[in-house]
């Protein structure tokens, strides 16, 4: 159930209901909109069986959640949200572009990444120190060493950092290196995982599962969002489908259903869907028309020698032309994204 306020209604207002809720033992969320406050309530509803609380100061009226995520969806919040990551905004107006590596391999390899990456626009270094490897026999990341080698190229180009995190281990390491979390498409249903995350409070980039429907998604952002944190970015990588000319099968259409069904920002990564170099730029322009808040793209100094995923990451300057034309596009539909650093 969400309690809406009227609009210019009292602190002393919100309070004195979140008082009783939480004297009940009910999880309490609050959103703030521009006009007004609404009071998201989570768990047994009846022990409010004898609290009027449709009669008490300052509210509305009382809806009930019908869709089964709450925090999630548009109800609790009809307006789109902006997620900040010092200072870089996500769901707004600009759009956001985060590149780098598969996985990180050496210093020179991410420096040279993140030098070239910055220079083309990009606000955001991706690059994987804990690989989740379909094979264990593949190289499975730098962990702990590579954090460090990224942490060392955000310092030289002021790039925000975001890395995968695959277990309750590489969470307590990472957090003392990367902006964000990544949650890849493996673990989008380790719910110990999730809660996790959720407790760190840190900014969460939540790629799709290859084959969970988008009510299991955002049933899943909802763990993280229930520990009290709302800094959730969804991430959509393709999908399992019977098409093996592509790795997965970009879901284009999963933006335009988050964005009528939810008020989390959503970014596509073409990489992942795609498999194939030759493909991402077709993707991510397509993702963009769609209405994506933004790309994540694999790029590496040198593709063919890459440790992980060689067939599907850019060179620097193939990139370099996709994000003059996200620019280009960006004018176009009413966005922003600044090509160059
Ligand atoms: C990755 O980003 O390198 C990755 C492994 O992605 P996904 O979880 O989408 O497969
Ligand atoms: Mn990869």
């Amino acid at each position: 159930m969400i309690i809406v306020m009227k609009p210019g209604s009292q602190d002393s207002d919100i309070h004195e209901i979140t008082d009783i809720l939480e004297s009940l033992g009910l999880g309490v969320h609050i959103s703030k909109g521009t006009e007004r406050t609404i009071i998201g309530v989570i768990g047994d509803k009846r022990v409010l069986s004898d609290v009027p609380l449709e009669l008490m100061p300052g509210v509305e009226k009382l809806v009930p959640i019908v869709e089964p995520y709450k925090l999630a969806g548009k109800t609790f919040k009809p307006e789109p949200s902006v997620i900040d990551v010092n200072g870089v905004k996500i769901g707004g107006k600009e759009l956001v572009m985060m590149a780098g590596p598969c996985a990180i391999e050496s210093r020179d390899q991410i420096m040279s990444a993140a030098l070239a990456v910055k220079k083309s626009g990009a606000q955001f270094l991706r690059g994987g120190a804990f690989k989740p490897r379909t094979s264990p026999y593949a190289f499975q990341g730098l962990e702990e060493e590579g954090l460090k080698l990224l942490k060392e190229a955000k310092e030289a180009t002021g790039l925000q950092i975001v890395s995968e995190v695959t277990s309750e281990k590489a969470v307590e390491i990472a957090i003392n290196y990367v902006d964000m979390f990544q949650i890849g498409a493996r673990n989008v249903q380790n719910f110990q995982l999730l809660r996790e995350v959720g407790r760190s409070g840190k900014p969460v980039l939540f790629k799709r599962g290859p084959s969970t429907t988008i009510e299991e998604w955002l049933n899943a952002a909802e763990y993280i969002m229930s520990e009290g944190n709302y800094n959730v970015v969804l991430c959509e990588r393709g999908i399992r489908t019977f098409e093996t000319a592509t790795r997965n099968t970009l879901d284009i259409s999963a933006v335009p259903v988050v964005k009528s069904t939810s008020h989390l920002p959503i970014i596509v990564d073409p990489s992942h869907a795609a498999g194939k170099a030759q493909y991402i730029h077709s993707l991510s322009k397509a993702a963009i028309a769609a209405g994506a808040d933004g790309l994540i793209i694999e790029v590496h100094p040198n593709p063919r020698c890459a440790l992980s995923d060689a067939a599907q990451q850019l060179t620097p300057g193939s990139f370099d032309e996709l994000c003059k034309d996200i620019s280009r596009m960006a004018e176009i539909l009413g966005r922003e994204f600044k090509y160059g650093a």
